[in-house]
């Protein structure tokens, strides 16, 4: 999988919410955009939406947690642009006492085995692009803690501790390592898959917040962050709505 002269952008979790607004906005910068996540109908509608609207898309179904599907995926690569490692969630809200260790595990191993995969597999072709550059998609959970996000926020430090470290071990290679960290994102998915389901408890996560950040939002910081030029590298980016002042302190309007 290669375009002479267009640079590739692979992005994980571009069926919905923010990997679905970077998809479009990084193929709107120039990209060639490579979507993937599980639901391969939504990926295949939006790669024909971005085709439809002029630039260069492509859909490949992949479940990130799956090593053999991520290895087999990579193979495709000769080179590789930009990895942006967004796919990931969170699931409850319980306190340590008593969360669900199969939440935690499941927390685990999409958002920080999965971006592991991703970055390992693919790691060979950025470096061989001799301009690469890894996104994680961390979040201020993966900074500080709050009550009943212990699982999310302990692998969200998993994710985070990852791309610190990496970017410690590959200095001097052509490949630069970005963290962007999102506060409270108004998406379609992301709270309703937290509550498995519970719309009335996914909206309260929102209630009246003026205006949490949109998935837009934070797919623009994206983009910013991989079009700097080559030696800059935006190590961290935190990006949070005006009414969110830290994790457990929101302006609400009730
Ligand atoms: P979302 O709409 O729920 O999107 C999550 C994406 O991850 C979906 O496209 C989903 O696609 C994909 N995904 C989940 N498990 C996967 C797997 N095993 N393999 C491949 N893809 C998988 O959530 P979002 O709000 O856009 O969040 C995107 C990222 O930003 C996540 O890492 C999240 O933790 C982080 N974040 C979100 C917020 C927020 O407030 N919304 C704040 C900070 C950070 P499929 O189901 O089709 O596979």
């Amino acid at each position: 999988m290669t375009a002479a002269g267009t640079p590739i952008a692979v992005i994980t979790g571009a069926s919905s919410g923010i990997g679905a607004a970077t998809a479009r906005q990084l193929a709107a910068a120039g990209y060639r955009v490579v979507l993937t996540a599980r639901r391969k109908d939504r990926i295949e509608a939006l790669a024909a939406e971005i085709n439809d609207a002029g630039h260069q898309a492509t859909a490949y179904a992949l479940d990130v947690t799956d090593r053999a599907a991520v290895d087999e995926f990579a193979t495709a690569f000769r080179t590789l642009a930009v990895l942006v490692n967004n796919a990931g969630g969170a699931l409850g809200a319980d306190p340590v006492a008593t969360g669900d260790p199969e939440d935690w595990r499941r927390m685990y191993e999409v958002n920080v085995l999965g971006t592991l995969h991703m970055t390992q597999a693919l790691l060979p072709a950025l470096t061989a692009s001799g301009d690469g550059t890894v996104v994680v998609l961390s979040s201020t959970a993966g900074h500080s803690t709050y009550e009943g996000g212990a699982g999310y926020v302990a692998a969200k430090n998993g994710a985070r501790v990852l791309a610190e470290t990496l970017r410690l071990e590959i200095v001097g290679t052509p490949v630069r390592v970005i963290e962007i960290a999102p506060g409270m994102v108004k998406t379609d998915e992301f709270a309703t898959t937290r509550f498995r389901g519970d719309t009335d408890k996914a909206a309260k996560v929102y209630a009246g917040v003026a205006e949490p950040l949109t998935a837009d939002d934070v797919a623009d910081t994206i983009t910013w962050a991989c079009t700097r030029p080559p030696h800059v590298n935006i190590d961290l980016l935190v990006v949070r709505p005006r009414a969110q002042a830290s994790n457990t302190k929101v302006h609400r309007e009730l």
